[in-house]
């Protein structure tokens, strides 16, 4: 299907505002490439790009080898579907999907026949007769996909487009455009601000962060190996424990946290760590499910034993996630469902010590993880 490729892209809107800063990346042929971050960190606006809605101050972008910057939309062979739907009111399902292919002057067996197919993968066979204002937030959504699919564009791009369905219907969608992508085997970019969603869909994910990529991985290889502390906070959920601090030499390496009450011997190589080490501010890093009640008579190898005070306790069924501090360093632990102790008690933690990351405070940027998380 298609290739597609960021070369130093960048978009200031008039005003000033630097939407995309510099995206480097390439969207493999069959690809689904997710880009994910928070609200407002030029997600949609690099879509828009690809889209030819805006304009690239800088840099370019590439389909199949083809610089597309100067290229009208109409005439780039891509399809988007949008947050809103965009479905006209007043035409029927069939007339909907079909709306692209009889502006483009397709014959009329040939539009017959990719939207009875469009519809059968969709499911919407039953509803072709239908208006837009007879159908759920649901069906809109698979209309607003099969008026792409019928096009057979050469890249499908989706902009949040189930943002405004209930959770047990997003999650539904979620797998049905999974399903889309592997039968279809096109080349999509998706953009949601839902972590979630980034990690079940993406072949690979784009973190995005006030409008410059911090990293382009795997889900896992996002969740192991985060590039910096704003990846480890973004992917995962709850996020990633990091609490600042500094490191001490004492016979061997140990983090210190800033408030003093949390101590880890490091089990890290020398190489990884700064040399200055002690002048430094770090950011240690750990996944809320590498910590256990010291009690737990089945632990991880090497763990270290922290003192906290019980915050909060939520039960979530399948799991219970305990929100403990000591001093000003916060953290969250997900423990296996159990009865837990009122909030104020004193508990004792275990810290899988082969489960640490940390990251440089100045930059934020990883040192890396232990050998065994990457
Ligand atoms: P996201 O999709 O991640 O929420 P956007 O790409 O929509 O982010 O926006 C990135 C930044 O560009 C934001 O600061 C937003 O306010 C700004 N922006 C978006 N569209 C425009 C526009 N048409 N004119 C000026 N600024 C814009």
């Amino acid at each position: 299907m298609a290739l597609v490729k960021f070369k130093g892209t960048r978009k200031v809107y008039d005003g000033g505002v630097v939407a995309v800063d510099g995206a480097t990346f390439t969207v493999h042929d069959s690809e689904l490439v997710v880009l994910v971050g928070p609200s407002g960190c030029g997600k949609s606006t690099t879509l828009r790009l690809l889209a030819g809605l805006e304009t690239i101050t800088e840099g370019t972008i590439s389909i199949d080898g083809l610089e597309v910057n100067d290229i009208p939309p109409k005439d780039r062979d891509i399809a988007m579907v949008f947050q809103n739907y965009a479905l006209y009111p007043h035409m029927t399902v069939y007339d909907n999907v079909a709306f692209g292919l009889k502006l483009r002057k397709y014959p009329k067996k040939e539009i017959s026949r990719r939207v009875s197919r469009a519809a059968e993968i969709l499911g919407i066979t039953d509803i072709l007769h239908r208006k837009p204002k007879q159908l759920s937030g649901g069906q809109q959504q698979r209309v607003a996909v099969g008026r792409a699919i019928v096009r057979k564009p050469k890249v499908f791009l989706f902009d949040e487009p189930l943002s405004n369905l209930d959770a047990k219907l997003r999650v539904q969608m979620r797998a049905e455009i999974a399903k889309l992508h592997r039968s279809l085997g096109a080349t999509m970019i998706y953009v949601t601000h839902d972590q979630v969603e980034a990690m079940t869909l993406g072949d690979r994910i784009v973190v995005m962060h006030e409008g410059v990529i911090q990293q382009m991985d795997t889900p896992l290889g996002l969740y192991n190996a985060p590039a910096n502390a704003f990846v480890a906070g973004f992917i995962g959920n709850p996020p990633m424990n990091l609490i600042i601090g500094r490191i001490e030499r004492l016979g061997g390496p140990v983090f210190l946290s800033a408030s003093g009450l949390v101590r880890l011997p490091l089990a890290f190589e020398d190489s990884q760590l700064p040399r200055n080490g002690g002048d430094r501010s770090i950011i240690l890093g750990i996944r809320p499910e590498d910590i256990y009640l010291a009690s737990n008579n089945s632990l991880p190898e090497r763990t270290s034993e922290v003192e906290f005070v019980l915050v909060l306790t939520e039960p979530v069924g399948n799991e219970v996630f305990l929100h403990v501090r000591a001093g000003d360093d916060q953290l969250v632990a997900r423990l296996a469902p159990q009865e837990m102790p009122e909030p104020g008690i004193v508990i004792r933690l275990a810290v899988d010590l082969d489960k640490i990351h940390l990251f440089d405070a100045a930059t934020t940027t990883s040192l890396g993880a232990h050998a065994s998380v990457r």
